[in-house]
């Protein structure tokens, strides 16, 4: 399902997002543009991806991002 290698500690983080909201999506964040609702998204939102501290979610439409640079 993931098209991108994500590693052990975001995956954790993935799997308890997706427990709580299995209804929402994982898009790749490319270009400064959410893959769910194709708009551009703060760079805040990109350095959240970057760093996989915590989930990136595209502001507008609530998408879970993760990074392709
Ligand atoms: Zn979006």
């Amino acid at each position: 399902m993931f098209a991108a290698p994500i590693d052990q500690l975001a995956l954790d983080l993935y799997t308890r997002i997706f427990t709580k909201a299995e209804d929402q999506a994982v898009y790749a964040l490319e270009n400064g543009i959410c893959g769910g609702g194709h708009m551009k998204v703060v760079s805040g939102t990109i350095q959240t991806a970057r760093t996989g501290e915590t989930i990136a979610q595209g502001k507008s439409c609530g998408s879970i991002l993760y990074l392709v640079e």
